[in-house]
């Protein structure tokens, strides 16, 4: 009769065996019982889906800070006078200004995006 060699302790195991006494599995040729791998599996999954949902709710935050500060700062940083100088000005420490909350938004979306993906995965 055909016998298998456990590869994880050595023990002979009829053919017909799905898995060795210590838990190696045959079918899987994992450690662990069929039931304990598809619960671990099922938690992975479980894992992935909150990570998702965490990843969509911090990029949704981001975004929203990055528009709400860029509006507050070209809000607080409107010119005191009609002077094109000025106005030019303003405009440029504006664009500097509205670099960081650009920046977060994009991360912010890049967040949303990943997150979307997977957890349709
Ligand atoms: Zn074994």
């Amino acid at each position: 009769m055909a016998v298998r060699r456990c590869p994880k302790c050595g023990l002979v195991n009829p053919e017909t065996a799905v898995a060795c006494d210590c838990g190696w599995s045959f079918v899987r040729e994992a450690m662990g019982t069929p039931l304990q791998l598809a619960r671990s599996e099922d938690e992975l999954r479980r894992d992935r889906r909150s990570g998702a949902t965490r990843q969509l709710v911090v990029g949704t935050l981001m975004l929203l800070f990055g528009i709400s500060a860029g509006i507050f700062l070209i809000a607080s940083s409107q010119p005191t006078s009609d002077d094109p100088d000025v106005i030019l000005a303003v405009a440029r420490q504006q664009g500097k200004m509205l670099v960081a909350p650009t920046i977060f938004g994009i991360i912010g979306m890049i967040q949303i995006i990943r997150g979307l993906r997977s957890r349709n995965s």
